[in-house]
């Protein structure tokens, strides 16, 4: 017997991955003008989906698409929808990325869903992290630093004249993987001045750190600028899931 309700969940549902659809293909073709302009191949950047404040239905949508990879900035939100994830796609390669400020006394819990951590920003939560990965038995865990660009301490990320310190403890500590760097433009500056000093950084660290060429930048409004300054990583919300509205983060 056909339930109305299912009947329409499941139009919403066709409805819903068009509507995704139709926004991947534009972002897609962001991306691609972007790392042609750069002289950039495509796969030199990966396209982070993030999913914060949508339901992992949506999630379960974007993997339908092609897509592998997605990011959350609040483990409370994270853990269970990764689970749900789970249950609705057990068969969908799904990589979980924590892109947002973290608590020292989330570390346990974090390392549970996310394969890596781009908001590292001090050497507490490092340590944090490296043993809840140790504690639980886990392979190492991939991280980028946070890098402020603005060194606002209220924005988060770790302060340039910091960092070369953070990134060594990072490399002896057991249970962490150093993969590159994360910022986010400064509100009201030019994200093409930020993403160049940003670059420079990435540069700094790669001499010490080879294994570290990660450079994740570049959101909705900015990913031109970011490729255009060598990002590997663009972590894309708005232009793919719609607004989140005033009270979200
Ligand atoms: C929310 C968020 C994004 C995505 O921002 P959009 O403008 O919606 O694309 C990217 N990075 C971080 C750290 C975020 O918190």
């Amino acid at each position: 017997m056909s339930d109305h309700g299912e009947a329409a969940a499941c139009v919403g549902g066709e409805e819903r991955k068009a509507e995704l659809a139709e926004a991947l293909a534009a972002v897609e073709a962001r991306i691609e003008r972007a790392c042609a302009a750069a002289g950039r191949r495509r796969d030199e950047v990966r396209l982070l989906a993030v999913t914060k404040t949508f339901p992992a239905s949506d999630v379960a949508l974007l993997t339908d698409l092609g897509l592998t990879d997605f990011a959350e900035n609040r483990d409370q939100e994270a853990g269970p929808k990764a689970e749900e994830v789970a249950k609705l796609r057990p068969e969908a390669r799904v990589r979980w990325h924590m892109v947002g400020r973290l608590q020292r006394n989330k570390a346990r819990s974090v390392v549970r869903w996310a394969h890596e951590v781009q908001s590292v920003d001090s050497i507490r939560l490092a340590d944090a992290l490296a043993k809840a990965v140790r504690a639980q038995g886990r392979p190492p865990l991939a991280v980028l630093i946070q890098a402020s660009l603005d060194a606002d301490p209220a924005r988060g990320g770790c302060p340039l004249s910091e960092l070369d310190a953070l990134a060594g403890y990072i490399a002896g500590a057991g249970g962490l993987d150093l993969r590159g760097v994360m910022a986010v433009a400064p509100l009201g500056a030019d994200p093409a001045e930020a993403f160049a000093r940003l670059a420079e950084v990435a540069g700094r660290l790669r001499r010490d750190h080879p294994g570290a060429s990660e450079v994740s930048a570049g959101m909705s409004g900015d990913l031109e600028q970011a490729i255009a300054r060598g990002a590997t990583c663009v972590r894309v919300g708005t232009a793919l899931l719609g607004g989140r509205g005033l009270a979200s983060p």
